[in-house]
Formats: C-alpha cells, structure tokens, sequence
C-alpha cells in the first residue's frame, strides 16, 4: 500500500470508507458467448432451404417433418419476386398461390421459383425459414434446361445481395442468399439420371448442396446401399462437391465424429409424412410417421431412414455453418467474379485504411461500370437489329429484281410473238396469191 511504501495519504473524511479489492485478472471477456447469445437470440435467425426435385418427391412433405411445420405444395412464384422489400415472403402474401403443379406434362421445361416462408420458434429462439421450390423441376418431357431457371434464381439473389451492400445505407441488409439446396433423387435404386448429374455440377459451386434420397421406404436397406454409393460415385465422377461439415481445432473428438458421419452418409435416404400415428412401444405417444398393412414406418427412428442425419446436419448442428459457408465462400466467390467482369479491380493499398472518399469513389466505379456495360449490351443490340433489317431489305431487293426480270422476260416474249405476227402479216400481204385474205388495196394502210 502507499503507507508502506512511505508516502504520506492526504487525511481521509471520516464517513469515507476504503474497500480493499482483490485483483483476480478476470476482466470479463470470458462474458463475451453470453452477449452474443443474447444478441443472436434477439436478433432471430434465418435459413432459405432451396429444394428441387420432380413434383410428387415428397420435397413439402419432408420439408413439413423437418421443421414440424406445415408447408402447403405451393408458393408465391417469384419470378417477378423476392428482391429486396421481401414483401413476397411475408406470410400474408402466400393466399395469392398460383400453381402450375399437378398439371398435364408438358414438352418444354416450365420451371417455377415458388416462395413461402415462415417464422417459427423453439425455446423462445424464433427462425425465419424461406422455402424455395423449384416447381416444374424434372417434369417435362424435355428437361435439358431445367437446371437454367434454379440457376439463375441463386445469382439472382447473390445479386441482390451484392446491390444492398454497395448502396450508401447498408444498416438493413437482407439476406436472401440460398444457404443449401436440397437435391431429391428418385429412389429407382439404379443410377442416377442425365438431368441429376448436369443439376449438381451447375449449382455445386454455388449452394450448399445436399442430396436426399426421397421416399426410401420404397427401397430395402441393401437396395439403399448399392444406391448409395452408385450414387456416390457417379457424383465424384462428375467432380461435384457435396456440402462437407468442418471440423476446427479445438473440436473434440466426438464432433470431429459426428462431421465425419455425416459427410461419409450422404445422400440420405429419407421418409416424410405429414400424418401422425401411435407410437408401436407406447400406444398413447402419436408419432410422426406412415403406416402400411406390414407395419410402421417412424420418421424419426434412425434405425428406418436418415432423417435425423439430415436434421442434425441441417438444423442441430451445422445450420449456422451452412450460412457462414454461403456468405463467406460462395457467396465471396461469386462476388469477386461479378465485381472482375464488371472491369473493378481490387487495389489493397486502398483498403488499408477506410476513407469514405475512396468508398464513395468505388460506388461510383461500379455503377459506371455497370452503366458501360448495360450500353454496350444495348449497342450490340441495336447493331443486331440493324443487321436484321439489311438483310431483310437486302432479301426484298433481290425478289424485286426477279420479279421484275420475270415480268420483263414475259413483255420481250410477247414483243417477239406480235412482231412474228406483223412479219406474217407484211408477208401475206406483199404476196397475196398465198390466199391472204386482206385485200391488195389496203397494203398501202396497212404499211
Ligand atoms: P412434392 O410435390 O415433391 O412437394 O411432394 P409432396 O410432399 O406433395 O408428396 C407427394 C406424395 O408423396 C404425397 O402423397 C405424400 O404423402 C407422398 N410422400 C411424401 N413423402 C413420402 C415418403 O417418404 N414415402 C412415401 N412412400 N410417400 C411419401
């Protein structure tokens, strides 16, 4: 203390008191999971699941029994939607349904984006889950194009997202981005078909992607085996990457486990329903399940489907990740491309400090850029019109001559037939005893 140590303290009021405190070297950062716990819960949560796969897969039923939810088959279309004001994700939006599901098969593909969404809440935790349902998906007799429509929604939302960002207000940013898609496979047991391997090699750079194995009850467990790793294989074939758990450090080694398990699983072979039945070990639990004359199928049994390995995955353990994946790999990725197409390059020196000078001048790079490039596509455009109509004009002025040459052919022909004619005639006339029947005094009119 400072007597100790000899120097003298000014005199202290009698009613002051000194509290001696003991210094621990606990500041309190260790506090610092428990505001962001806290933050995290007030803020809420979302996660957009992207599911595609031919209509009658089983993708609302399953998406019900993942979330306990109760989607119905449709959403709003969001071909025309969900850019920024979100309005068309609102719950009160989702009467307006228009469906093309269910429909006769057509000959082209008519992929749909349908949207709904939902804010539900476990344990006071609230999430605001966005379904994406590529309707139509795999439906037609042509589907060659079907996987365009599914991949043009992703960077349509990448781009939505980039545009909020680069806007002077960047408080509310909202994240639309697709943070995993859902890929249902037709549980044939065979292979998998054309349209599969070119849907997964176009979107798995792009999405989180997860392959589900619809409706297994169909198949046996061998059966599932073999489809399993036919599947497998066919994917690493095709070079596509299937959204991988990460495992950290300090993960102990039951989590490194469980990622691992998870991974090695896929594609999961799944069973939905959206009916409860009793319970076969307690007749006065309901659980969510299908029945059938030789028993019961329990969604939530491991030992009957991989839907809880899907609800860990997607929920429990790594939904989180799925998002951190999305904005800082995929996303990142995608942005980086867009922003070098654009012309923009990235110049370190400028970002070692932030000055909003700089900023505001990179805002205006990108929309120059943006402007340049919206002329020039207008420009090749308008050169492609104007070809179109050289040709056309270049087309009529050769029917014109033809016709013309044809019509002046046909008045030579008849020229030539009358004065043939006339020759006739003078001959007849100048030699009348060939039985000409002008008479010998009219020559001189005639002439
Ligand atoms: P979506 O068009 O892909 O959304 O398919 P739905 O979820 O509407 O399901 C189509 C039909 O398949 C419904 O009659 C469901 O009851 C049935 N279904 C859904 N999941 C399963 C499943 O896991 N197994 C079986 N056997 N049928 C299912």
């Amino acid at each position: 203390s400072a007597q100790e140590a000899g120097q003298v303290l000014p005199p202290q009021p009698a009613s002051l008191k000194i509290v001696n405190r003991q210094i621990t070297g606990y500041v309190g950062f260790a506090n610092l999971p428990k505001q962001w716990h806290r933050k995290s819960v007030r803020r809420g949560f979302n996660l957009n699941v992207l599911c595609v796969g031919r209509t009658g897969l089983g993708k609302t039923t399953l998406i019900n029994s993942l979330f306990n939810e109760n989607f119905s088959d449709t959403g709003v279309r969001s071909g025309e939607t969900p850019d920024g004001n979100d309005q068309s994700l609102d719950e009160d939006t989702l009467g307006d349904k228009n469906s093309q599901v269910g429909g006769a098969v057509s000959m082209r593909n008519t992929v749909k984006i349908e949207t709904q969404s939902k804010t539900i809440e476990e344990n006071g935790v609230k999430l605001k889950l966005t379904l994406i349902d590529a309707a139509g998906f795999g439906d037609a007799i042509d589907n060659t194009d079907s996987w365009k429509p599914v991949l043009s929604e992703i960077n349509s939302r990448f781009d939505h997202y980039l545009d909020q960002e680069n806007r002077i207000n960047r408080t509310k940013i909202e994240d639309n981005r697709v943070h995993v898609c859902l890929y249902f496979i037709e549980p044939t047991g065979h292979y998998l078909k054309p349209l599969d391997l070119e849907f997964c090699s176009q979107v798995h750079d792009k999405c989180n992607l997860i392959p589900v194995i619809s409706k297994s009850d169909i198949l046996s467990d061998e059966e599932i085996e073999l489809f399993k790793s036919r599947i497998s294989n066919q994917l690493r074939e095709h070079g596509v990457t299937l959204f991988r758990p990460p495992v950290y450090k300090m993960d102990d080694n039951e989590t490194i486990q469980t990622s691992k398990t998870l991974y090695e699983k896929m594609p999961y072979a799944v069973v939905g329903s959206n009916s409860f039945v009793k319970d076969p070990n307690n007749p006065e639990l309901m659980v969510r399940g299908r029945e059938y004359p030789w028993g019961i199928i329990e969604v939530e049994n491991s030992n009957h489907s991989d839907f809880n390995l899907l609800r860990d995955l997607l929920i429990k353990q790594y939904l989180e990740e799925l998002r951190e994946r999305t904005a800082h790999e995929l996303y990142e990725n995608y942005r980086s491309k867009k922003l070098i197409s654009l012309g923009i390059k990235q110049d370190n020196s400028v970002f070692k400090e932030f000055d909003p000078n700089t900023r505001q001048e990179e805002e205006k790079r990108l929309h120059e850029a943006k402007l340049a490039k919206l002329e020039s596509e207008m420009k090749t455009v308008f050169q492609q019109k104007v070809t179109e109509k050289e040709k056309k004009l270049q087309k009529s002025e050769t029917e014109l001559f033809a016709r013309h040459k044809e019509m002046k052919d046909k008045l030579t022909k008849q020229l030539k037939a009358l004065e043939e004619k006339k020759h006739q005639l003078e001959l007849s006339l100048a030699n009348p005893s060939t039985s000409s029947p002008v008479p010998q005094k009219k020559k001189g009119f005639l002439r």
